[in-house]
């Protein structure tokens, strides 16, 4: 795979750590007079936090999955109960479902029976993303974080990354946004009553279990496609979140709204890129002042790596106070709010009693044993 340098929105065209700068010419750059380092006082501690809510998740989902799965198998096997308790959690992995819900929600003003815990993820994700922006996709998603180790991977393994061309990296990024202008079209025209239809339906009641055992029973394709997705990021940091993923695209959508956003300072900045380097998002942090893309993904990998003092920083806007250091946004407040959000709304959703979705154990044990049978019904618009 060639790379080639480039510039502009979600691309960086210089000091890349995936290939060798040249100039847009190809040549030297005039050199700049060397600006003096301020060290910065003491270390960024945001990298520590947040690989640790990255596995503290990771480790969430998979105890999740594997609960699932028992409860799955339970009804399989035609057991006679007690009946394990279904980890209700594994709805977040029904994003639609939470899309869907929310527009059952806003239509009608009540609030849906059916994986009502896929809403209220959806929501609290979505919240994240305008307040916080990306911090979902960097500091909790599973698949974030498996991408991002794969590329780290493969930068061990290759010695450097690779970069798309921009003719091909542009347009595959907007692959993303046309599959989430799918979902958004097929979820908006959808009335109420259709939703609930839909919902009621033996699909919509056992999706969860549809979605294990698609997994459970990959066949030759799915198992080609995951090892290209994953041999591809080994290549491209994040390739799945670059070019594929919709909910990345949504809450990189509702991130431009966010008040939070890395920001430099180019008075103490000098101008070492390493902020450009660091970034999994290709970024061209070092020429930016501040940091207005969609691709951003909130992970602070340029403020652990910036050396100089006060140069660059998550911050909030400039307006709400005229000094730069109250508006920064040191990675452990970007920790405890992310924490708070979904502490906050799961446990509102649970002590509410708004958490679970009502369907009796004999309707999952006639329905999930047969759960091939059930056919994604025709939804109506
Ligand atoms: S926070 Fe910094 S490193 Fe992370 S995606 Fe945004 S600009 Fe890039
Ligand atoms: S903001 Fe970027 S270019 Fe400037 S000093 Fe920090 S790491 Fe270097």
């Amino acid at each position: 795979m060639a790379s080639v340098a480039v510039s502009g929105d979600g691309s960086r065209g210089r000091n890349s750590p995936w290939q060798p700068f040249q100039g847009p010419t190809g040549g030297l750059q005039p050199a700049k007079a060397k600006k003096k380092l301020l060290r910065r006082a003491g270390p960024d501690h945001s990298q520590q936090l947040r690989r640790g809510f990255q596995f503290a998740f990771l480790a969430l989902n998979i105890w999740l999955a594997g609960e699932f799965y028992l409860w799955v198998r339970q009804f399989e096997v035609g057991g006679a109960g007690p009946f394990s308790e279904r980890p209700t959690g594994v709805e977040g992995w029904l994003p639609i479902a939470g899309m869907m819900n929310l527009r059952y929600w806003l239509a009608s003003g009540h609030l849906p029976e059916i994986h009502r815990a896929a809403l209220f993820l959806f929501v609290t994700f979505l919240a994240m993303a305008f307040l916080l922006r990306k911090a979902f996709c960097s500091w909790l998603c599973p698949i974030g974080t498996l991408s991002e180790y794969l590329w780290r991977a493969g930068q061990r393994l290759f010695g450097r990354g690779f970069q798309l061309w921009r003719w091909l990296d542009i347009p595959l990024r907007g692959l993303k946004y046309l599959l989430l202008g799918f979902f958004v079209w097929a979820v908006s025209g959808m009335p109420a009553g259709a939703i609930q239809e839909f919902m009621h339906s033996p699909y919509g009641l056992i999706a969860d279990v549809k979605m294990l055992n698609f997994f459970r029973y990959l066949g030759a394709t799915g198992w080609t496609v995951i090892g290209g997705l994953a041999a591809a990021s080994l290549l491209v940091p994040n390739f799945w979140c670059r070019y594929l993923c919709p909910y990345g695209a949504l809450l990189g959508l509702a991130s431009l709204l966010s008040p939070l956003g890395i920001r430099r300072d180019p008075e103490p900045c000098i101008d070492c890129a390493k902020c450009a380097k660091a970034c999994a998002a290709l970024l061209p942090v070092d020429r930016l002042v501040s940091v207005h893309s969609a691709e951003c993904a909130g992970c602070m990998l340029c403020v652990a790596v910036c050396p100089a003092e006060g140069a660059l920083a998550m911050s909030l806007p400039r307006i709400l106070s005229p000094s730069k250091r109250k508006n920064r946004v040191p990675g452990w407040v970007l920790a405890v709010a992310v924490a708070a959000l979904f502490l906050g709304v799961v446990g509102f959703a649970k002590t509410t009693g708004h958490w679970r979705s009502n369907i009796p154990a004999p309707v999952y044990q006639q329905l999930v044993p047969h759960a091939e049978a059930a056919r994604h019904p025709m939804p109506s618009r």
